[in-house]
């Protein structure tokens, strides 16, 4: 996003607007005008369409090339990743039920946010967190943008090309057996230490019929307080699966 600072009045009315405080004041000719850190605008729109909040439309979006225009859809809301066709992180999040059996007895989903809440995250370090987790084997979950981006699904890899852009978040999601959970858990503590950003863990588990769900111990014991919620949809459906 840029903003002219030929119309710009200066009135600072779109700096809150900023998901990641990206815009400050300068001085221009006779006065103050605002400008965009374009290393760290993540191109989410809130400042632009999405507020509309500009009196006088200084604020524009210029034709974004690759890579920088991976940041869009990985940052606005309103706008498709290409290849997943979704909205928003542009993936279904990893959810279980009765229909699906997503997740089945003894396996666990992981799902760790990158970037939230308002501090954004690059692929550098997406890539590091990937990369540890894939030393372990963990099956990706293939349905997710940042599949298309993982050059190597044995190593986490991530295309070079991209590394350097900055997005508001993304989410790595992964199987494992719960018999190997507590390793995976540790490798994510392991590498937050390599990072630059915060991220959330969702532990995604099925619940056994005394109503337990033996995964959380795995995550206590592996050092992290899990808060437990669920949510319960009606619905009717066959189930798509067979239990082990
Ligand atoms: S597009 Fe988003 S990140 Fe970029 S300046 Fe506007 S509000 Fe900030
Ligand atoms: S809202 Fe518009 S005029 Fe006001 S500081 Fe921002 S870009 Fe400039």
């Amino acid at each position: 996003m840029l903003i002219d600072k030929e119309t710009c009045i200066g009135c600072e009315d779109c700096h809150p607007y900023c998901t990641v405080g990206a815009i400050s004041s300068v001085e221009w000719e006779s006065g103050n005008v605002s400008e965009i850190d374009q290393a760290e605008c993540v191109e989410c729109g809130a400042c632009f369409k999405r507020s509309g909040v500009c009196p006088v439309d200084a604020i524009y979006m210029p034709k974004l090339e690759w890579p920088r225009s991976l940041r869009e859809p990985f940052s606005n809301p309103d706008v498709k990743h290409p290849s997943t066709t979704g909205q928003g992180r542009g993936t279904e999040e990893m959810k279980t039920n009765e229909v699906t059996g997503r997740y089945t007895y003894g396996m666990a989903g992981v799902a760790i946010e990158m970037g939230r809440p308002g501090v954004g995250t690059s692929f550098h370090d997406i890539q590091t967190v990937c990369m540890g987790l894939a030393k372990l084997g963990v099956e990706f979950e293939p349905n997710n943008p940042l599949m298309e981006l993982m050059v190597d699904k044995t190593t986490g890899k991530i295309n070079p090309e991209v590394l350097n852009e900055k997005v508001l978040s993304a989410i790595i999601e992964f199987k494992i057996s719960s018999d190997r959970l507590k390793e995976a858990l540790i490798a994510v503590r392991e590498v937050s230490t390599q990072i630059d950003t915060v991220f959330s863990l969702d532990l995604i588990s099925r619940v056994d019929s005394d109503g337990t769900m033996p995964n959380l111990a795995i995550a206590e014991e592996a050092g992290f307080t899990p808060r437990p919620n669920t949510k319960t949809n009606v619905g009717l459906g066959r189930p798509l699966f067979k239990e082990a």
